[in-house]
């Protein structure tokens, strides 16, 4: 029976350009796994947006001197566009979180909260300026480091000698949009009783947990073994989704409401769930076969920045909202990429745009690459050499140059309709497809790969092993008999790597005149659907390599 697939996938933050780290961190695993369950005939739903809300928005807005709204459609434009025209990313919503219904419905998540019992009130301190009659977030403050007595340091830490620095701990703050002096002052909040969530939390995470690699279950647990502490779930600022003030009881409103805002920590994530309606409204869908019931997969996918908000703030977000809602399954959590070795810094100058590689490259090549070297348990480096190698001496020597041997040397033939895939090739293939089915389902993109490259250097040894380009002159019938595997090999590649390679995938079909490679055949039914197709393939006149070697004295990065 097939399944609703929900893809929640991490929402880009609209203040900087995304780079390949993001790329190989969640927007590449994202798509691979909704272009894997599309195929096996699930339906797919893969929702995200730009997250508009919080200071390092409206910082980016004052450095340039135009609006927070502003700063939000010009990157929201940027990343839309890259996302679709560029990277053919397969998002069936990309929305963004100042938008009407997504504010609606997080004031919707709040106000469940607080009618749970969930949210209680309590004072904190912040930065306050007399002058300007309003409270400053910490990064426009700044004053004297306690420590070394550097004068003009971040609130939060010293630029100097790097010492952290607590709350309030700054000596004589200012802010640094006025220069005056700033207060350190009560203010009041709403916070999540995390505590009192945490049994429910636990029990989720217990079963949950089972899918989730070894690393981020146990980074959940070792929160929950500390104990989940209360949160702020608004602050002092006025960018962000307002508190539905009409909607909360006298007694339950906390003092200048109309000045704070919901915390980007709390909405951002609400936005996979407000997705849902909103594409729901817009396609005539019905969001609640995705939300609710049986026979239903939710995978998230995020860098590792975000483990906490997917693995124990969401479910528990989820749960109080609606206890029969969902929760999420498969919480698919990166490790970062870096370039060269070195982290990925605009200011330090280690920047890799990912424009700038797809035009030079290709969508597929760096799908492929990317794949290769995904930081799935650790960090990992992009690094150019390797880049080269990989491409040349496994993308192109093994899986590209099988497929091109092999329908050069068809082209021009027909088989006869008695040939048959043989018991070796039968397994070959069986066995690429239930490896690659149990790593797409589990997220684990490198082994799905390298089970799709086990079956190409089969195809390889058997053309070797057989010297094809001499059976075909010398002995009719056994290159036939050979060609029936081969073309079998290859009808299963242009299956296998669809959901990882579609450029290729699609011009595989193309070469072969075989349709619909975008739909596997059933579970167990490779063969039976394979055996048909091979007789009807015709080698296309327009033939090439499915990927050719990069020369390196091109390349101009
Ligand atoms: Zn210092």
């Amino acid at each position: 029976m097939h399944k609703k697939v929900l893809i929640g996938v991490a929402w880009p933050y609209v203040n900087g350009e995304l780079h390949i780290g993001h790329l190989a961190g969640y927007l590449l695993p994202a798509d691979i796994c909704a272009r894997y369950h599309r195929s096996i005939g699930n339906q797919v739903l893969m929702v995200s947006g730009s997250d508009c809300f919080g200071t390092p928005i409206t910082l980016e807005a004052d450095k340039r001197k135009i609006t927070p709204d502003e700063v939000v459609k010009d990157y929201h434009q940027k990343d839309t566009h890259l996302f679709r025209e560029i990277l053919d990313l397969s998002y069936d919503l990309y929305t963004l979180t100042n938008h009407p219904n997504h504010i609606k419905v997080t004031q919707d998540f709040f106000i469940k909260m607080l009618e749970g019992g969930y949210l209680f009130i309590d004072k904190t301190k912040q930065y306050y300026s007399p002058t300007q009659n309003r409270f400053l977030p910490d990064r426009y403050v700044v004053g004297e480091c306690p420590f070394c007595g550097t004068e003009d340091t971040r609130s939060d830490q010293c630029d100097s000698c790097g010492k952290l620095i607590s709350h309030g701990e700054l000596l004589h703050p200012r802010s640094n949009l006025t220069g005056e002096d700033v207060e350190f002052k009560d203010t009041e909040h709403y916070f999540v009783d995390w505590p009192k969530l945490q049994p429910r939390i636990e029990k989720y995470v217990e079963t949950a947990g089972r899918n989730w690699k070894d690393w981020v279950n146990n980074e959940t647990l070792g929160w929950l073994k500390e104990g989940l502490k209360p949160r702020a779930i608004t602050r002092d600022l006025d960018w962000g989704v307002p508190i539905p003030v009409d909607r909360i009881p006298q007694d339950l409103l906390i003092e200048n409401a109309n000045s704070k805002r919901i915390y980007v920590w709390f909405d951002a994530v609400i936005g996979y769930f407000s997705a849902s309606l909103l594409w729901a409204t817009i396609n005539e869908g019905k969001w609640e076969d995705f939300w609710f019931g049986e026979n239903l997969k939710h995978y998230y996918f995020m860098g590792k920045d975000n483990l906490v908000f997917h693995t124990l703030f969401w479910p528990g977000q989820l749960m109080v909202y609606n206890s029969e809602l969902h929760l999420p399954d498969v919480v698919s959590i990166n490790m970062f990429l870096n370039l060269d070795g070195k982290q990925f810094s605009k200011s330090r100058g280690v920047v890799l745009k990912i424009e700038d590689i797809v035009e030079k490259y290709g969508n597929d090549l760096v799908r492929f690459y990317l794949t290769l070297i995904m930081p799935e348990t650790r960090d990992s480096s992009f690094v150019w050499s390797d880049l080269y190698e990989k491409v040349n001496g496994v993308l192109v020597a093994n899986l590209g140059n099988f497929i091109h041997r092999t329908l050069s040397l068809y082209k021009g033939q027909k088989l006869a309709k008695t040939n048959e895939i043989n018991e070796v090739t039968t397994s070959a293939i069986r066995n690429a497809f239930r490896k690659s089915r149990d790593f797409l389902e589990s997220c684990q993109y490198r082994n799905y790969l390298d089970s799709v490259l086990e079956l190409t250097a089969y195809g390889n040894l058997l053309v070797d092993k057989h010297k094809v380009w001499e059976l075909k002159k010398t002995n009719t019938e056994e290159f036939e008999e050979v060609m029936t595997q081969l073309l079998g090999v290859v009808v299963a590649i242009g299956y296998l790597i669809n959901p990882l390679l579609p450029e290729g995938s699609s011009r595989l079909s193309n070469y072969t005149g075989l349709r619909g490679f975008d739909k596997w055949p059933e579970d167990g039914k490779e063969i039976e659907t394979i055996n048909p197709l091979i007789k009807e393939i015709i080698v296309s006149d327009g033939l090439k390599p499915l990927f050719t070697k990069l020369d390196k004295t091109q390349d101009t990065f």
